[in-house]
């Protein structure tokens, strides 16, 4: 079963275009925009590791720091061979103008490497991650720049490259977050994206008229941020009516039960269109059936020009990274569906990482009670700093949210003198 198509868009124009718009509505200047647009600086290196197989494989490695004008670049680490320099530049754009919008002190960076985790052995993604950080370490650090995982990484990952940094700078927890919780990560990190994306409904929920607690949803993608986006609203007693995954998607009406479908992959070793207690469907399909909420929390351009119109929802939560085409939003407002924007609705890791960076530079520990409470505070204030915004302007909460990034940004370079005028 093939899984859902992607947009001949790619995520570096759907990010340049809402930029572009932002900007222009923002009345910038061309050569200010200039700046703000492009990357301070890119680094692409070669990671070569033997393989189980004999061979030498040779993959490629990026790093983008986008912009630092707010604070140490940060980012998340995405291991998939779709990646490529154009889109590690996308991802890391969004991220200067998603830690403006919830307001944490950092700027946006993103890397990558362009291997298959789903094709590899464990030690030689160890590999993989080790030879990448012996490659990037010296633009890294927890006062320069600081990884984080993402697609294809995870808190093993940043085990590994924190223990790789360590090896030439001493141990140094600070300069990635996302770590396992015995190496200094931070409890709720983890879920922190999939619960900030419940925030996000428990906020939108009342402008559309939906309670929370009953509201059918579907979600695309169920790797950590849509498995605990999907456990969390469970647990709040929201019917999960479809679920997809790169192996297909699946649909059960009634409700799916999440945890058994938890137990099922992870310690049955299940395939998603498996699992007995829902019907597998195409995964096209997954689009249309009717629920209140669709959280796309897979690759970005997965809603496009030729599938928006299929979506059955009264809101999108954006989990992944520029799920949605221009064109795909354009069809989406026309229909009346509420989106909540990327940069908004998925900022819930970072703000857990910044408070993992916080907590690893005190050498001091918060129990997951005190990280929810702090995360839920800063993203409810974000998204009534962007809803009123919004509703002042008469615009959509992604141009509010650009905007409110955007001017942030620029109000801390002019500031420090890193931009005249
Ligand atoms: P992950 O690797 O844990 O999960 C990705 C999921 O997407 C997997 O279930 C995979 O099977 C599925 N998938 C891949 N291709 C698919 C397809 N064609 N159709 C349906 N499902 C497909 O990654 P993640 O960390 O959960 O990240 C998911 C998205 O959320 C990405 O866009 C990422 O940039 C974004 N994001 C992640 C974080 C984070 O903290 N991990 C933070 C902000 C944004």
């Amino acid at each position: 079963m093939a899984a859902t198509t992607r947009a001949d868009v790619s995520n570096f124009e759907i990010v340049s275009h809402y930029f572009d718009v932002a900007a222009e509505r923002l009345g910038m200047r061309d050569d200010v925009a200039d700046v703000l647009r492009s990357s301070y600086r890119e680094v692409q290196v070669q990671v070569a590791i033997t393989q189980g197989d004999g061979r030498i494989h040779t993959y490629r490695g990026y790093r983008v720091q986008h912009n630092g004008a707010r604070g140490p670049y940060k980012g998340g680490v995405r291991f998939h061979p779709e990646v490529d320099l154009e889109e590690v530049r996308a991802l890391a754009q969004l991220m200067t103008w998603k830690t403006a919008v919830v307001g944490i002190p950092f700027g946006g960076a993103k890397g990558g490497v362009n291997c298959d985790v789903n094709e590899l052995e464990s030690d030689e993604v160890q590999k993989i991650a080790r030879s990448f950080m012996d490659k990037i370490e010296k633009v890294l650090g927890p006062t320069r720049d600081i990884p984080a995982p993402d697609v294809g990484t995870n808190a093993q990952t940043m085990a590994w490259l924190m223990d790789e940094y360590g090896k030439l700078h001493g141990h140094t927890p600070a300069v990635v977050t996302g770590k396992p919780i015995e190496l200094e990560g931070s409890y709720g990190r983890e879920a922190a994206t999939g619960r900030g994306l419940i925030y996000m409904l428990r906020e939108a929920g009342p402008h559309i008229g939906l309670s929370a607690a009953e509201t059918r949803i579907v979600i695309q993608g169920f790797g950590n941020v849509g498995s605990w986006a999907a456990r969390i609203s469970h647990q709040l007693g929201c019917p999960i009516v479809g679920i997809s995954n790169v192996d297909g998607a699946i649909r059960n009406d009634e409700g799916i039960d999440v945890d058994r479908l938890m137990s099922f992959l992870h310690d049955e070793g299940g395939k998603l269109t498996d699992f007995k207690d829902a019907d597998a469907i195409e995964p096209d399909a997954l689009l249309a059936i009717p629920c209140d909420v669709f959280i796309p929390a897979a690759l970005g351009g997965m809603i496009h020009k030729d599938n928006a119109h299929l979506l059955d929802c009264k809101m999108i939560i954006e989990g992944a990274n520029s799920p949605t085409t221009p064109a795909a939003d354009e069809i989406l407002t026309e229909a009346g569906v509420y989106i909540v924007p990327d940069v908004m609705a998925n900022a819930g890791g970072v703000v857990a990482s910044y408070f993992e960076w916080v907590q690893n530079l005190q050498h001091f520990r918060w129990d997951e009670r005190e990280v929810n409470d702090k995360l839920g505070n800063v993203l409810r204030r974000s998204f009534r700093d962007v809803a009123e915004r919004a509703n002042r302007d008469k615009t959509s909460l992604r141009m509010a949210s650009y905007e409110l990034g955007i001017e942030r940004v620029l109000q801390a370079a002019k500031t420090r003198g890193y931009i005249g005028g």
